[in-house]
């Protein structure tokens, strides 16, 4: 039995800035930081790359060994949280190896959640969510020609986009009638798939597989899609089997409170996989993405060293800065609105569109395809529930000016 005053399982974006944020406060204290790879810490969000190979393993670390090293902390490679004894403060791991923790974060993420289609378990497909299986899909597309992609998310636009550029011929079927769907809306998607299809990617939406069978994959209506390779990109969520048995209460993720403390005393968990409330809609989601991750990671770890600065998680408003063949989408906040005033403006042959949602004169939501807006401030203006109403025009015709000004006046 090993012992230690912090645990962190998961050595993503949630666990590494908690472990940053422990340390800034109790750089001593005994830390063990473990995670099921075999790899030192990544983003997820770079494999598309590793999968082109633009980028390699390498190249892509968040951390080297040096950096545990010099924060004192036990890196364990390897090593699978199996189960958990929340009276007892243990952790057991693959193979058997328990440790005794006076705090836990739990910042085990998301994995792939495979849809139940007929033929498909008896298949050979990829996922794309670790390093391991990203250098799969490298490899693997190596011989393939041709390559089908179920789902139109982050996840499956940008393999699909890394893959074409490969080399490869791809086809992504989403059953729903878009790309990207809750993040843009239709005539922003629009823009999107002209670009995908320009650089030869074949998209069939509204569409839905009904089997797969050996290389090939049936469609409803009966039609074929031949494939050398098959991904399976049709969301997420997050593998909590380790806390069966435990009480820890869960929905579609860890339910935490706003200081991401679940409901046993001493665990606190973060990013993909915690359930934690929305800022704008109503109830509790599982946000799944980066900027969260990080944001409640940092409270996560600050609340478990008792730093007097911790501030509460606001609720999650969904960003994404999303490229796609050297352009730029951004969606903030927009997933969560349900009404409000809307300002579009659309350019389809500048390929640009624009729209933003205000709500009693506060800003609700703004989606975006290649236009000068700045993300990380629309994010805080929505935060912040700032008053626009007296720049509302001024806003409207340049959020991204506007922004800043508001910014260097509101924020000192
Ligand atoms: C291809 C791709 C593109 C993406 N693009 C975007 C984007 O454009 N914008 C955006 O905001 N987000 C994007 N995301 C999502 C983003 O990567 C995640 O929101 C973020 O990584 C969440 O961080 P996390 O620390 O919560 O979890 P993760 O990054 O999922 O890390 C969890 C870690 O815990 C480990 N682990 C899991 N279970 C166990 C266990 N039982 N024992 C030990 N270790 C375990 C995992 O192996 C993993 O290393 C993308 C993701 C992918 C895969």
């Amino acid at each position: 039995m090993q012992d230690c005053t912090y645990l962190i399982v998961g050595s993503s974006h949630a666990g590494l800035t908690a472990l940053d944020a422990i340390r800034m406060i109790d750089p001593e204290a005994p830390l063990i930081m473990a995670t099921r790879e075999d790899h030192l810490p990544y983003s997820p969000t770079v494999l598309p790359y590793v999968v082109s190979g633009r980028s390699i393993p390498k190249k892509v670390a968040l951390r080297d060994e040096d950096y545990f090293k010099r924060q004192n902390v036990a890196f364990l490679r390897n090593a699978e949280l199996k189960s958990l004894d929340v009276a007892a403060s243990t952790a057991r791991f693959e193979g058997g190896a328990n440790v005794r923790y006076e705090k836990l974060l739990l910042a085990t993420g998301a994995q792939p959640s495979i849809p139940p289609i007929p033929g498909l378990k008896d298949a050979f497909f990829h996922v794309l969510r670790t390093m391991d299986d990203a250098l799969n899909l490298k490899s693997a597309m190596g011989s393939a020609k041709s390559a089908l992609v179920l789902g139109a998310g982050l996840i499956g636009t940008h393999a699909a986009e890394n893959m074409a550029e490969a080399g490869v011929k791809v086809t992504i079927v989403e059953a729903k009638g878009q790309v990207l769907p809750g993040y843009f809306d239709k005539d922003a998607s629009a823009l999107i798939e002209t670009a995908f299809r320009k650089h030869g990617i074949a998209l069939e939406f509204g569409r839905s597989v009904k089997e797969i069978k050996q290389g090939r994959a049936v469609l409803e209506d009966g039609a074929e899609l031949p494939f050398d390779l098959l991904l399976i990109a049709t969301g997420v969520r997050p593998q909590l089997s380790f806390l069966d048995g435990t009480g820890v209460k869960t929905a579609n993720g860890i339910m935490v409170d706003e200081m991401q403390r679940t409901s046993a005393a001493n665990v606190w968990a973060a990013g993909d996989c915690a359930e934690a409330r929305m800022f704008q809609a109503q109830g509790t989601g599982v946000a799944g993405i980066l900027p969260i991750a990080v944001e409640q990671g940092r409270i996560a770890g600050q609340a478990m060293v008792g730093d007097h600065g911790v501030k509460a998680f606001p609720g999650s408003v969904l960003l994404n800065t999303y490229s796609f063949f050297g352009q730029q989408a951004i969606s903030v906040g927009i997933g969560e609105v349900a009404d409000g005033e809307t300002c579009l403006r659309i350019d389809e042959a500048a390929g640009t569109y624009l729209k933003i949602v205000l709500k009693d004169g506060k800003l609700m939501g703004v989606a975006s395809v290649n236009n000068p807006i700045d993300p990380g401030i629309l994010w805080q203006l929505i935060l912040r529930r700032t008053d626009l109403s007296e720049v509302k025009d001024r806003f409207l015709a340049d959020p991204k000016a506007v922004g800043r000004m508001l910014m260097s006046r509101l924020w000192r």
